[in-house]
């Protein structure tokens, strides 16, 4: 595959360094609430698949949080089956791919989810908070906000990921886990 492989040990640090905002969010409420929406779980998910993640250590991953919550027992029973399906081990045995940004863009989260892109789902004042935490700084971020209200939300993205990066990136966002092979390049660099 054309993406790096992550391993379990260094899931927190990379998804810090290296996870577009959507992804860092999900990340984040999972690891909060030990549990994510049908929506969250697919996004967050093939993402991980893509990214790398063997089926072993997800299922590993996301039985540790939601045991907290729901029990081992029942993550057994009721949520390890998806994540199998992720990876094409039951149902139709469909290798499912990660989504893109179009598909995140235009999906529409409810209350309780937290799947979505957050330059277009979130308020601008989370949006704000959001990018504070990742490190952008007032300058771009007054960018970012621009292209937001512009609905230009994969350049603002775009902008995101050449603040935190130092960097430009002249191709653009266009897939999460393209934003995290870049990243990924430009820090094993
Ligand atoms: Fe994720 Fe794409 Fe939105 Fe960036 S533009 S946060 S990679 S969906």
């Amino acid at each position: 595959s054309d993406f790096a492989e992550i391993s379990l040990k260094d899931i927190d640090q990379v998804a810090q360094s290296s996870f577009p905002l959507c992804m860092r969010h999900l990340f984040e409420k999972l690891r909060e609430d030990h549990h994510l929406k049908h929506g969250g779980r697919m996004q967050l998910g093939l993402f991980l698949k893509g990214v790398g993640l063997k089926l072993d250590d997800a299922l590993a991953f996301w039985k540790a949080e939601f045991s907290r919550k729901v029990g081992a027992e029942r993550f057994d029973k009721e949520y390890a089956y998806g994540i199998r399906h992720n990876y094409g081990k039951e149902g139709k045995r469909t290798d499912y791919t990660p989504y893109s940004c179009q598909k995140i863009i235009s999906s529409v989260p409810s209350v309780g989810d937290h799947h979505g892109c957050p330059y277009r789902h979130f308020s601008e004042e989370n949006l704000r908070a959001a990018l504070g935490r990742m490190g952008v700084s007032n300058r771009a971020l007054e960018d970012v906000i621009d292209r937001v209200r512009n609905k230009h939300y994969q350049l603002a993205c775009t902008l995101t990921f050449e603040a935190v990066h130092n960097t430009s990136c002249d191709a653009g966002i266009n897939h999460p886990n393209q934003y995290f092979s870049d990243s990924k390049r430009i820090l094993e660099s």
